[in-house]
């Protein structure tokens, strides 16, 4: 399904930005019609999936990962294969392109954890443009390892100081820049969100995921899935495996949110489907968690790649069809579900899809063996393993 001719899902989406982005954003949306009608750009695209990226990835069943004999069967679609390790990359390197063939000399991104940031880093390394990414203070001081990975690769990091020094100022450099310097640059969005045509440009490349996945589940079993999960933040990589099933009527789709510590009070989950409200976030109508007075909620999840108090437009739109229902999964059970992971199948996800998989364990759990669950592992979880050997060492000195 693409949005309507104004870049709607329904209610949600359209493209709520300042008058000097209109004309950008139009440039952007003709020239992807016309990238999008070539089958030259296609076998591009798809050349380097294969040669850079090392696509297509597996779908691996895992019997072993199931909490008593005789429930479902989970498949793991294996997106942590992808070089840098998640999905990110498939959009990085499907964007630039673009912007190669628009001419653009510069690649500017924002990024929040910084995943964003090194997947536009290795795009640019990869295809040989520039790179600029905006960085909160406060994220780069957090992610000194990201920061040193896309400095290796050769990207201007700017620190941004501004505001609560995160993500949200981090976008509003990123735009402040292309207002000015739109002639020459290119601005890499990171997920399925902003205002249009990002979110369908973004799943354009995305849906790679979803049609592999289901050619590989009829190839290996048969049949296509009973339900498809994945882990929402924005929601690229849910809309990548997604978009595959929509018209099977009979495949249940579940998102999985961060529910943080506690998914019933505001500030303390990022579950903006679950408990957020209609406004105007990123250039976009979507789902976004605010207070009562209409300001943008803090948000908190475990996962850095699902923090983040909105949700792309066409998952408002999903929810409200009630095609994808929304679900989320505490801080608590997400790690349950990486350290079940690790040891049942040698495989260690990412926080984010853990969070699915956690999602997934519960479902199995209602079902008998014949049913078969498909997982989207967004990606891979070395970056949190750092994170959480760190944790352990300081809890053990603190103990002493
Ligand atoms: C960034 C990230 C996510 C969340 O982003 P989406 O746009 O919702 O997919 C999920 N998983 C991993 C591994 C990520 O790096």
């Amino acid at each position: 399904m693409e949005p309507d001719a104004k870049g709607y899902f329904g209610r949600y989406g359209g493209r709520y930005v300042p008058e000097v982005l209109v004309e950008p954003l139009r440039e952007v949306e003709a020239a992807m019609r016309e990238a999008f009608a070539d089958d030259e750009f296609w076998r591009r695209y798809r050349g380097l999936l294969r040669d850079y990226v090392g696509r297509p990835t597996p779908l691996t069943p895992v019997p072993s990962l199931r909490r008593r004999a005789g429930e479902a069967l989970i498949a793991l679609k294996r997106e942590d294969c992808n070089h840098t390790g998640a999905h990110k990359i498939l959009n990085a390197v499907g964007q630039a392109l673009l912007a190669q063939r628009m001419g653009k000399s510069r690649l500017i991104a924002e990024t929040g954890a910084g995943q964003h940031g090194v997947a536009v880093a290795t795009a640019g390394a990869a295809l040989g443009v520039p790179v600029e990414v905006y960085m909160g203070a406060a994220d780069v001081e957090r992610q000194a390892l990201n920061v040193y990975l896309m400095r290796l690769l050769g990207a201007r990091v700017h620190e941004v100081t501004s505001g609560s020094r995160t993500l949200k100022d981090a976008i509003n450099e990123a735009l402040r820049d292309w207002a000015g310097s739109a002639r020459e640059t290119f601005y890499v969005i990171g997920s399925v969100v902003g205002p249009h045509p990002y979110p369908w440009l973004v799943r354009s490349f995305v849906r790679i995921i979803g049609d592999e996945a289901r050619a590989q589940c009829l190839e290996t079993f048969g049949r296509l899935p009973d339900h498809v999960v994945a882990c929402v933040g924005g929601g690229s990589n849910a809309i990548g495996i997604f978009s595959a099933f929509l018209e099977d009527g009979q495949v249940n789709l579940w998102g999985v949110e961060a529910g943080g510590s506690d998914a019933a009070r505001l500030g303390y989950h990022s579950a903006s489907l679950a408990a957020g409200r209609t406004g105007i976030l990123h250039g976009a109508r979507t789902l976004v968690l605010m207070d009562e007075h209409g300001l943008i909620a803090p948000t908190h999840s475990v996962s850095a790649g699902l923090d983040y108090p909105a949700v792309g437009p066409e998952h408002a739109y999903l929810k409200e069809t009630g095609r994808v229902r929304y679900v989320s999964i505490h801080d608590d059970d997400t790690l349950k579900a990486f350290r079940m992971t690790a040891r049942a199948t040698g495989i260690v996800a990412a926080l984010e899809s853990a969070h699915a998989i956690a999602y997934a364990l519960r479902l199995a759990a209602e079902l008998d063996a014949s049913r078969l669950i498909l997982v989207n592992l967004s990606g891979r979880g070395e970056k949190d393993a750092l994170r959480l050997a760190g944790a352990a060492h300081h809890a053990q000195e603190a103990a002493r």
